[in-house]
């Protein structure tokens, strides 16, 4: 890793500079972290499962004409993607009630909402990421009305395409974390999907028995992490090569 300069470390990523201008690589940590970096752990063969869920879905998402900042994979924990200016924003789509909006609300988790929901939260760890509205997104200079408009529109058009994804391998999708970037050419710029799609940021409740697939195993501590994520990979159909990452194999 030392041969590349580094130039961020998150708390489930290092970015390096990338090989040609204008790239950066993406590699994925095993480090999971909850409660706005309370709770720490390490979930072994994570980063590995992480990227090729990631891959997987950015290339779908492509696909279907979704501007994605993901070029390709490189390794096992590694990924290629474009430079982007991140727009301080958490993108939160919501299908059903769970977490942070039921206890917000007193909802009970579980309830299938009547309609979509997205939520803005600012990226500030000092802050524990307030959630914002639109009035405060512009008026604070994070994205103009343009951008929010293009990034409510993908957020939609993502939850429409991952909903059923998921669905048609028993899985619902509950709710999930985006986050988009300015791509520049010359002094203009467009907005384009960026970070990682994976269990992470995402909760993934298996249909027929709303066991949960996804982060909250960690942050509930409710065991079985690793293969959790394991199964999403499954299911999704990109467990093919890598069958050895729930015995901690592969690094
Ligand atoms: N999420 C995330 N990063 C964050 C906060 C939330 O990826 O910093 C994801 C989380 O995994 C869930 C969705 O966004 O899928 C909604 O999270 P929520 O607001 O309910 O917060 P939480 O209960 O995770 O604190």
């Amino acid at each position: 890793m030392s041969r590349r300069r580094q130039i961020y470390e998150g708390k489930a990523k290092i970015l390096y500079e990338g090989p040609e201008p204008g790239t950066i690589i993406q590699y994925f940590k095993d480090d999971a972290t909850a409660f706005n970096a309370q709770k720490k752990g390490t979930i072994s063969g994570k980063g590995v499962l992480n990227n090729r869920i990631s891959e997987h879905l950015f290339t779908l998402l492509g696909g279907i004409g979704v501007p994605t900042h993901f070029i390709r994979r490189l390794n096992m924990r590694e990924q290629l993607v474009r430079q982007v200016e991140i727009v301080p924003i958490e993108v939160v789509v919501r299908n059903v009630v769970a977490g942070s909006l039921a206890k917000r609300f007193g909802l009970e988790e579980g309830t299938t909402l009547p309609r979509t929901i997205l939520e803005y939260y600012y990226k500030d760890d000092a802050l524990g990421d307030p959630l914002v509205t639109d009035e405060h997104i512009s008026a604070f200079g994070w994205a103009t009305q343009d951008e929010m408009h293009d990034i409510a529109d993908m957020a939609i058009r993502v939850n429409d395409f991952m909903a059923g994804l998921f669905a048609g391998v028993g899985i619902r999708l509950v709710d999930f974390k985006l986050e988009f970037g300015r791509l520049y050419d010359q002094e203009f710029s467009r907005i384009i999907l960026a970070d990682e799609i994976s269990p992470d940021g995402c909760r993934l409740w298996d249909a027929q028995t709303n066991e949960k697939l996804d982060k909250d195993r960690f942050r509930r501590d409710l065991g079985n992490v690793i293969e959790s994520y394991t199964e999403v990979a499954r299911r999704l159909g990109i467990m093919k090569e890598m069958p050895t990452v729930i015995q901690g194999g592969i690094h």
